[in-house]
């Protein structure tokens, strides 16, 4: 009898394909009624789900009797209750390192697009205003040699480092849970508390992942800590600030612009951040080039195989 496995969210169709050759192939739809509830009733028999983008805990994930493998088309893994999983013995698989220029790019698209405007001045000038030259409302901030902050110096905080130092002559400040001296020391990157970072930064971008330490991180205590002129830029997980001291922080002139791609609560429907002009916001496609979604569904599918098939797979979260 052929294996199960689950499709939790959109999948490219030549990977859906490939998938459908090897086992029977359950896709979960969204128009077909309660997500959770189709999985909580597929996944009673199955043997692997992959997918991207769903909450997986307890709630929808208790009906599994012989489920091995969780394949997550992601490298964040916030969504998924490692306990539970761990308890149930059931493997969680991510796709690091093939997104992380992608991400690194939009990163540097948010800071750039921030401290210049481009997004309200795109707005402005397609309404018409641009009636004479422009005066310094429409002024911005430089990029090039300025100190740039990084909050997580990971994959991705370093591509994005990668990009201040080489690309626009940036000084590198990095904030992170350990020293990272192998790759500070290539891009003169120097080590800071939180609070240096914060005060002496003129861009900060965060790209820690999201955990028990860094939800929250950044607060009113933390935007009042940085400068006037500062930019910050979020391609981590919304919950990594609190978006309502955000919110303030811009509202008030605290603190120039933001750049975000993440949000506390997405799909981002409703939000006093829509009225603000001196915020971009994206929405969560940091990875989302055509190039790079299938390089990921392809590492998830080869993740999701290599359990199915009973070897180890390239990446996995919870190894023990
Ligand atoms: P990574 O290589 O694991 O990097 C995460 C870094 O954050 C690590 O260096 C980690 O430090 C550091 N960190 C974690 N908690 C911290 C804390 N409380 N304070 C300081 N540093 C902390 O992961 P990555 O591939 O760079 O991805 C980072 C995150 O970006 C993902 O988890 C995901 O949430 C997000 N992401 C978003 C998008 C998007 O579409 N916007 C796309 C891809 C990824 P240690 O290693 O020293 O513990």
């Amino acid at each position: 009898m052929k294996k199960k496995v689950v499709v939790f969210s959109q999948l490219d169709r030549r990977i859906l394909d490939k998938l459908q050759a090897q086992y029977h192939v359950v896709e979960i739809n969204p128009k077909l009624g309660d997500v959770n509830q189709q999985i909580l009733q597929e996944v009673k028999d199955a043997d692997g789900m992959i997918g991207a983008g769903r909450l997986l805990n307890q709630d929808n994930l208790s009906s599994a009797t012989k489920l091995k493998v969780i394949s997550s088309i992601s490298v964040g893994y916030d969504n998924y209750d490692i306990n539970y999983l761990n308890e149930k013995k059931i493997w969680l698989c991510n796709t690091p390192h093939v997104l992380t220029e992608t991400t690194a790019d939009l990163a540097f698209t948010l800071l750039m697009s921030a401290a210049r405007n481009v997004a309200s001045l795109d707005s402005w000038t397609k309404s018409g205003q641009w009636a004479r030259t422009v005066s310094s409302l429409q002024f911005g901030q430089d990029i090039f040699a300025k100190k740039l902050g990084i909050i997580g110096l990971g994959n991705i905080g370093a591509a994005i480092a990668r990009r201040g130092f080489y690309g626009f002559n940036m000084d590198i400040l990095y904030h992170n849970r350990h020293e990272k001296p192998e790759i500070a020391q290539s891009l003169n990157a120097q080590y800071c508390s939180l609070t240096e970072l914060l005060q002496y930064s003129d861009f900060i971008v965060i790209a820690v992942d999201l955990n028990q330490e860094s939800k929250a991180l950044i607060g009113a205590e933390q935007f009042a800590q940085m400068q006037k002129h500062a930019v910050v830029v979020n391609i981590a997980r919304g919950s990594v600030i609190d978006e309502k001291a955000l919110i303030h922080a811009l509202k008030t002139n605290q603190i120039f612009a933001a750049g975000l791609d993440v949000y506390e609560k997405e799909p981002l429907q409703e939000s006093e951040l829509f009225q603000l002009k001196n915020v971009v916001t994206l929405p969560h496609v940091g990875s989302a080039t055509a190039e790079t979604r299938l390089k990921m569904a392809e590492l998830a599918y080869a993740n999701l195989v290599a359990v199915l098939e009973g070897g180890i797979p390239k990446y996995i979260v919870n190894p023990s």
